[in-house]
């Protein structure tokens, strides 16, 4: 790689929507029936594995300065122990925050981003996936706010009592009247909304609800990869029309059928820009949530893959700066402040 692509990606903000590693360091997920998660908890955040995809390390030779942490309970019906295990994952985020403090450091406001990149540390975000979490309370979703999460997925694929999710396509449900009081509250508290796994009328659903932009940040273009977790292109320029971002899922399956590279992960943000401009996308890899990686992105640390193949195919620096991490600080200041 270039001097020339180096100097754009490690000057910019590079911004990371969602990874699963989490998980990796959560008991309830490693020791789970065949748990997709290797076990991590011995090295944490701040020691450089070999498995899995995202560690400080990686992320600095990535040069991914802000990244989402997902947590959510397990992906099943009726999950059990789903708000403790939640909790027990914020428990581990703020640990390894404070283990770690020297590079990486959490962030619940865009002035709290902004001091990270400032001291050359890692600002680091929660998000809820599946508000199944909550289990019915929006004293708990409050909680959750204070305890810094400002990203929130409605469902986590299955259907709960917010929504439906893209497993449940059969009955064409949307929200629920639940859910969009859940979707009331989070635009009241200034907590971003994630379309990631939420059903097609769900979608639609909460455009006439919201009064704010809305994330996907973990989907791509259905249009260049048929699979129900991508955006159809009216979904996309919905999502535009509202100042959101979709962040772009890294996932082979959601990618290409058979031949997933960096080239054909940059088809996906080709398309959106050629839809609806360059404000609109962004990256969110779902590190450590997927089974197998496109060639060139094996883990964080191959993340300036993305820069180079934008800079083949002749996009400007501003606009490779939007698509690394501009785009989603926006956003992020617009809804959550
Ligand atoms: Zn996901």
């Amino acid at each position: 790689m270039n001097d020339a692509v180096r100097r754009v990606h490690f000057n910019a903000v590079v911004f990371d929507t969602h990874c699963d590693t989490l998980k990796c360091l959560s008991p309830y997920f490693t020791s789970f029936r065949d748990s997709m998660w290797s076990d991590r908890s011995s090295t944490g955040l701040g020691g450089r594995s070999d498995v899995g995809h995202v560690d400080i390390p990686r992320l600095k030779e990535g040069g991914v300065n802000c990244q989402v942490f997902a947590i959510s309970s397990l992906r099943e019906r009726n999950p059990p122990y789903a708000l403790r295990t939640a909790l027990h994952m914020v428990d581990i985020f703020y640990s390894e925050c404070l283990k770690n403090e020297d590079s990486m450091t959490p962030a619940a406001t865009h002035q709290d981003i902004l001091k990270a990149l400032d001291q050359g540390k890692t600002a680091a975000l929660l998000s809820i996936e599946g508000a199944d979490v909550i289990e019915g309370d929006l004293g708990v979703l409050r909680v959750f706010y204070r305890l810094g999460i400002r990203m929130v997925g409605l469902v986590h694929s299955l259907r709960n009592q917010l929504a439906d999710g893209v497993t449940d396509l059969r009955t064409g449900g949307g929200l629920s009247e639940f859910g969009v009081e859940v979707v009331e509250e989070l635009n009241r508290l200034g907590v971003l909304i994630d379309v990631s796994h939420l059903s097609d009328a769900g979608f639609w659903d909460l455009t006439e609800v919201t009064t704010k932009p809305i994330m996907a940040s973990h989907s791509n273009s259905r249009a260049i990869c048929g699979h129900a977790r991508n955006l159809t292109d009216d979904q996309i320029r919905a999502l535009a029309d509202r100042g959101g971002v979709i962040g772009i899922n890294f996932s082979p399956n959601f990618i290409h059928p058979t031949k997933a590279d960096v080239a054909r992960v940059v088809d996906h943000i080709d398309h959106i820009v050629e839809l609806v401009g360059a404000d609109y996308v962004g990256l969110g890899s779902d590190f450590d949530g997927i089974r197998g990686t496109p060639i060139g992105l094996e883990d964080a640390s191959k993340m300036p893959n993305i820069t180079l193949e934008l800079v083949h195919r002749g996009y400007s620096e501003g606009d490779i700066r939007k698509i690394l991490g501009e785009n989603h600080l926006r956003v992020f200041k617009d809804v959550v402040g």
